[in-house]
């Protein structure tokens, strides 16, 4: 199945495993939701590697890892990506453009795009911008789930939700359009959002987010947030995490038809070029009836089933991502 996918944090896994000896991590076969291997073997057109930066108190209580300052941590993560890259040539290849895109297509490979979640490392300087840049970093989540030099995260608190950006977010956001790295909305504040659209003249992205409408999470986007990113022309990458599909109290399971009710949503409110994938794989609890990258075949059948054409889901799967990377990422 060819697709897109514009988030999973499987790189943060690769870290914290190698963390003795990064030069051993090999994204290949991993025993996640996301390898080069599965990838390939789906015909998979690309996938986005975020460097998810975790707060420093989740290394040791969460995942066990060793705290690693954020230079550190992101110079491991972008190693990781480029020498498995390297190792398996022969199905996998970098991509910092569309054009690269097309051109890994042509060839069979599948594409490895580096991004990053959490402007944070950024330190409210331009020029880090500019490092994580040359690093290869084509698209940055404003925020994660904390305050940060960009601005205010989504939150149940209308003092953080309803914040802008800060001044040197605006300026940030403005220096990544000149760059050519993507503006991704995914995790920002409502605020932070309208400042993004009223700043960017093209597309700019949430990489992970679903419809607000369908399931009542702030992580999730407003119908009015969906126009106007499909006025920009962006895209929203469909999130397979329970609760941002299904706002159900306890609810720890995502099932296609959950997945099929908000591409419907969003396609019937911002049209069909609006809609992506980002399933958040190796970031998500619970249990997701696409259980890894191997499986969106079972997506596209069961939206075939709802009256979706093949190009329709062509859009949805590949199409509109690769659309919006052309028009937005150099
Ligand atoms: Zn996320």
């Amino acid at each position: 199945m060819r697709t897109l996918d514009m988030h999973c944090d499987t790189l943060m896994h690769a870290v914290f495993r190698n963390q003795n000896d990064i030069s051993r991590a090999d994204l290949f076969s991993l025993d996640g939701q996301v390898d080069l291997k599965r990838l390939s073997e789906a015909g998979a057109v690309g996938e986005f590697f975020a460097i998810y930066l975790p707060p420093a108190t989740s290394f040791i209580t969460q995942w066990g890892a060793e705290f690693m300052e954020d230079e550190d941590y992101i110079a491991a993560a972008a190693q990781i990506l480029a020498q498995s890259v390297e190792k398996h040539p022969d199905i996998a290849a970098r991509a910092f453009s569309a054009a690269d895109v097309e051109k890994n297509m042509a060839a069979g490979k599948v594409s490895c795009i580096l991004t990053m979640e959490d402007g944070r490392a950024v330190l409210g300087k331009l020029e880090n911008i500019k490092r994580f840049y040359d690093l290869g970093v084509r698209a940055l989540s404003l925020t994660h789930n904390f305050v940060n030099c960009f601005g205010c995260p989504h939150s149940d608190d209308p003092r953080l939700m309803e914040h802008g950006l800060n001044p040197f977010g605006k300026e940030g956001v403005e220096y990544m359009q000149e760059l050519g790295m993507l503006v991704d909305v995914s995790h920002l504040s409502d605020g932070g959002f309208s400042d993004v659209a009223d700043i960017v003249k093209g597309p700019f992205i949430a990489t992970h987010s679903n419809a607000r409408a369908v399931a009542g999470h702030t992580r999730n986007l407003r119908d009015d947030q969906l126009k106007l990113l499909a006025e920009h022309g962006g895209v929203t990458g469909l999130n397979l995490c329970p609760p941002f599909i299904d706002f159900t109290e306890g609810n720890t399971h995502t099932s296609i038809e959950g997945c099929v009710a908000h591409i419907k949503h969003i396609v019937n409110v911002a049209g069909i070029e609006t809609m992506g994938l980002g399933s958040d794989f190796d970031g998500i609890f619970g249990t997701q009836e696409i259980a890894d990258v191997s499986q969106f075949d079972r997506l596209a059948s069961a939206l075939g089933k709802e009256g979706f054409s093949d190009g329709d889901i062509e859009k949805i799967f590949w199409k509109n991502t690769l659309r919006v990377m052309r028009e937005g990422m150099k």
